[in-house]
């Protein structure tokens, strides 16, 4: 048997049935926001990410799946859009056009990390970015937009952390006291930390190994670091989010995995995810398009990535939490009794489609309690049961399958009948998916 590659899965109903809500949820919100799509390509050539992402990250440096074209160029599948966005952003000169970018995008990203629950090597992020402007309140607006997708899905308990990562004029000075603290303390850390005090000593706060932990717990923080200008802007994001009653935690040790980010950095946090409780992480990027060729007045940016995977899991602890249970079949099963009223039946389901019901229908021809049999483990709502003398009677018999009442319905007001009794009705006893 040929199985999914290791990190990678399917999607299957009813968990894709997920998915795609929050999709469509998403959309919703960021058009409030005045958000609109971009598709990017899911491979770009390597130097992109290298140069975006940055040399020294975990993502650039073992985590891409890095391929040679033909050609001999370089390619890589994405591990992230934000990088494919900016470039976008520059090919397009997009700055040059009335307004604020705001552009949205959902697909899948590829890193090769060790799969667990919650981490996969194929994993599907949602995110959006707004290009254009360093203003505080822009990283206000979008923080407050996540609160909103997040309240939607009813996922309140997720904790927003919030930190400034400073900007490359206040960094240096970190940089300088974070690597005095280190030097003592550096032989009793992972060499991961080794490495990276060299190259990117900010990483070392990034570090998982519950062996430094403590260790990092002494570390300075960039908060007494920053200059006037990120200090300033950090504190007029704080003050819009309380007065909006925004509530966040300081987390003086947020450090961001990608090299771009400067000033806002953020992260929510939710509590059914276990170790990998990562729900979305985002922050600001002035300077990245520039990297990239952008002009330096139109190069500030921020935007986040949502785990999608992640949102999924932790949306169905709370409806289980909750004991919400969603149907996993149709709206209505039509069975036909006898073979002759099958084209009848084919048109009273084209009939309920064309109300906004979702219909199945069973072959003709087949034994009726077979029939109901099934429609009852597909876990459909409703079974129409549909004989010739019905069709002629113009009075169909409705079997609501959860609790076996049934009852006749006229034939011209069987859809509203339907849709009225879909909403108040319970789900059915069969074999119904959580969600
Ligand atoms: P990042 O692009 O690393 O800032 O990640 C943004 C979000 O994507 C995280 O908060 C996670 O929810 C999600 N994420 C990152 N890596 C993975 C992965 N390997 N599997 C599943 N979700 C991931």
């Amino acid at each position: 048997m040929i199985r999914a590659i290791k990190g990678t899965r399917d999607l299957l109903p009813p968990e894709s049935g997920l998915f795609e809500e929050v999709e469509t949820v998403a959309r919703e919100v960021f058009r409030l926001y005045n958000f609109a799509e971009i598709r990017t390509p899911i491979f770009e050539t390597t130097e992109l990410f290298a140069r975006s992402v940055g040399e020294e990250t975990d993502i650039v440096t073992k985590e891409m799946y890095t391929f040679q074209d033909r050609d001999e160029s370089s390619l890589t599948l994405r591990p992230e859009a934000t990088a494919s966005v900016a470039r976008a952003y520059v090919e397009h000169r997009l700055w040059e056009k009335p307004g604020l970018t705001r552009l949205y995008y959902m697909g899948p990203m590829f890193r090769r990390e060790r799969p667990q629950k919650g981490r996969y090597r194929q994993f599907y992020q949602i995110g959006a970015e707004v290009m254009g402007s360093g203003a505080p309140q822009v990283d206000f607006e979008l923080l407050e937009m996540l609160t909103l997708l997040l309240q939607r899905f009813g996922l309140t308990d997720a904790e927003l952390l919030l930190n400034s990562v400073g900007c490359p004029q206040c960094r240096p000075a970190y940089h300088e006291a974070l690597r005095k603290a280190l030097e003592p303390r550096l032989p009793r850390m992972c060499a991961d930390c080794q490495r990276r005090a060299q190259t990117n000593p900010l990483r070392v706060l990034d570090c998982k190994v519950p062996e430094d932990q403590p260790i990092i717990a002494e570390l300075p923080v960039l908060k007494d670091y920053l200059d006037l200008g990120c200090r300033e802007h950090f504190q007029q994001v704080c003050q819009l989010l309380d007065s909006a009653g925004i509530r966040y935690r300081l987390e003086p040790r947020l450090v961001r995995g990608l090299d771009y980010y400067t000033r806002t950095a953020f992260e929510f946090v939710h509590g059914a995810l276990g170790s990998q409780n990562s729900l979305l992480g985002g922050g600001r990027y002035d300077g990245l398009a520039q990297v990239l060729g952008a002009p330096a007045q139109a190069s500030q940016g921020i935007g986040f990535a949502i785990g999608e995977d992640r949102f999924v899991l932790a949306l169905q602890a709370a409806r289980e939490k909750a004991g919400a249970i969603v149907p996993a079949g149709s709206d209505v099963f039509i069975a036909p009794v006898g073979a002759e009223v099958q084209s009848a039946c084919l048109a009273l389901a084209r009939e309920l489609r064309a109300a906004g019901l979702s219909v199945e229908t069973g072959e003709a021809g087949r034994k009726l309690g077979k029939l109901l049999e099934l429609a009852s483990r597909t876990g459909a709502r409703f079974a129409l049961l549909v004989g010739e003398q019905d069709l002629s009677g113009n009075q169909i018999p409705v079997k609501q399958l959860a609790t076996g009442h049934q009852q006749s319905v006229e034939r011209a007001g069987l859809s509203d009948y339907l849709k009225q009794a879909l909403t108040a009705a319970p789900v059915t006893a069969g074999e119904v998916g959580k969600s």
